[in-house]
């Protein structure tokens, strides 16, 4: 089990400039792993995932979860 697998995505309240800014977030927790503070994104009970590539994907969590993701890579890879 890789650290990222723990990670979903999150959104803020607010929205900037129309567009809403996805975070990494844990399911239960509120604060993301850059520090927002934001609402997990669910779906019938399930945590849609973080997806660090995307355009409005928060810069500083998609570091954060590639960092985590290169670590897990050295014991087993995982797809994208
Ligand atoms: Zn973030």
């Amino acid at each position: 089990m890789s650290e990222t697998a723990y990670w979903g995505c999150g959104v803020e309240g607010v929205r900037r400039n129309s567009v809403l800014v996805q975070h990494a977030v844990r399911t239960e927790g509120t604060t993301a792993w850059c520090g927002a503070s934001v609402r997990p994104v669910m779906i019938d009970g399930w945590h849609v995932p973080f997806v660090p590539t995307g355009t409005a994907s928060c810069r500083e969590c998609a570091r954060r979860w590639e960092q985590a993701a290169k670590m897990a890579q050295k014991t087993a890879l995982q797809g994208p």
